[in-house]
């Protein structure tokens, strides 16, 4: 599950013995530029639609797939995007080709939906009369709309700063493993609302962190994060089921107490549970009860058993949470009360439990510890280095 960051970095000696290595910052690693510019993601943001609306503030152009410039304006008036059997429509204008490359001059004048992106936008026509839209936008400009949507902007700088790391680091690993796909990132792995997200706080936030992810035995690694742990974070593997590394394993969290999502309680009808199981092909009847089972350190269960009228059965308890609703089954710490027509839920923290804890960060740092005593605790043994 983790990846070498750079083949030059993997290749050859320890980069320790071929360049001089300068502390930037406290606890930060520079190597020099590993990269040589900041680095480009392809970020999902419509999929399978047939309909949705663009409009562009000043002057753009409009491609094909091979770059070749097909048509150019001075401004574009809300207008709809649809396929058809000859290709794209934008307003009333068809375009005899599958894949349209729309860019702006300045950054933040096209808007898809309502939303302003930085980007270059790609139109992706499919063979079921829908379409998908990617952006290609600049990581940092990316992190900067991650952070606002991720986590309340008036935190603490230092657990924005830890916050805005972790995202570069998961954008990275997810364009690595996904380097040959036509996106890196959807819009469920990374909350993302282009700039409408940003501020100057934020942005000047990123800058400061520009370029540095989290490396484990110099591979980058999926670095995940949630709301509120309850007490410990969750080891990887317990979890999601795949390999786990030391930064992934779990560590104690005194921090988030007094998240308002520490202790939750909900109730959810039996009907709703059934329906919404039945949607992944999962038939249950007349719920008896739903245990969790495995729980981890910090007592998320690794899988749920829900005993019904059609007897007993097991399942991934993230898989359980997702589908029963993650905002209404905030975690699958919890015990499970019978009441007749529904069940109660009552458990801890907010979010799978894996990775960094973000209100234990916002306590952290409320508390005087800097971004990066706050990541090094979350993923315990990682190194800070910049990559550009
Ligand atoms: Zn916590």
């Amino acid at each position: 599950m983790i990846v070498t960051i750079l083949t030059t970095i993997s290749a050859g000696m320890p980069l320790s013995c071929q360049r001089d290595v300068v502390m930037v910052q406290d606890g930060v690693r520079d190597y020099g530029p590993l990269l040589d510019k900041t680095p480009i993601v392809r970020v999902l943001l419509i999929k399978d639609k047939r309909e949705a609306q663009l409009a562009i503030r000043g002057s753009y152009q409009i491609a094909g797939s091979l770059t070749n410039i097909i048509d150019q304006g001075q401004g574009l008036p809300r207008c709809a995007i649809s396929v058809s059997k000859g290709g794209i429509n934008i307003g009333n204008r068809l375009y005899g080709n599958s894949e349209l490359r729309i860019t702006s001059r300045q950054d933040g004048e096209i808007e898809l939906n309502n939303v302003r992106y930085r980007g270059e936008i790609r139109i992706l026509q499919q063979s079921n009369d829908k379409f998908s839209v990617i952006e290609e936008v600049d990581l940092e400009g990316f992190i900067a709309g991650v952070l606002g949507s991720e986590m309340p902007q008036s935190w603490n700088e230092d657990a924005l700063r830890a916050q805005a790391v972790t995202a570069r680091t998961y954008a990275m690993y997810k364009k690595k493993v996904r380097r040959g796909e036509v996106y890196h990132l959807d819009m469920l792995e990374l909350a993302y609302k282009g700039i409408a997200g940003e501020t100057a706080r934020l942005n000047k936030i990123v800058q400061e962190t520009k370029g540095i992810v989290m490396v484990y035995n110099w591979n980058i690694f999926p670095a995940y994060f949630h709301s509120t742990c309850g007490g410990h974070t969750e080891n990887c593997n317990h979890v999601f089921g795949k390999d786990g590394i030391p930064p992934l394993s779990g560590v104690s969290c005194n921090y988030c107490e007094n998240s308002k999502h520490s202790y939750w309680s909900t109730n959810i009808s039996k009907a709703e549970i059934e329906k919404k199981l039945r949607v992944a092909n999962i038939h249950v009847s007349n719920i008896s009860t739903v245990k969790t089972v495995n729980p981890g350190a910090g007592n998320h269960g690794a899988r749920v058993e829900i005993a019904s009228a059609y007897g007993s059965k097991e399942m991934n308890a993230n898989d359980f949470r997702l589908l029963v609703g993650p905002n209404n089954l905030m975690s699958t710490a919890f015990h499970a009360k019978n009441n007749g027509n529904s069940i109660t839920f009552s458990g801890r923290g907010w979010g799978h439990g894996v990775g960094l804890c973000q209100y234990g960060a916002q306590a952290m740092a409320e508390k005087g510890f800097e971004w990066t005593a706050i990541l090094q605790h979350y993923y315990p043994q990682i190194e800070l280095v910049r990559l550009y």
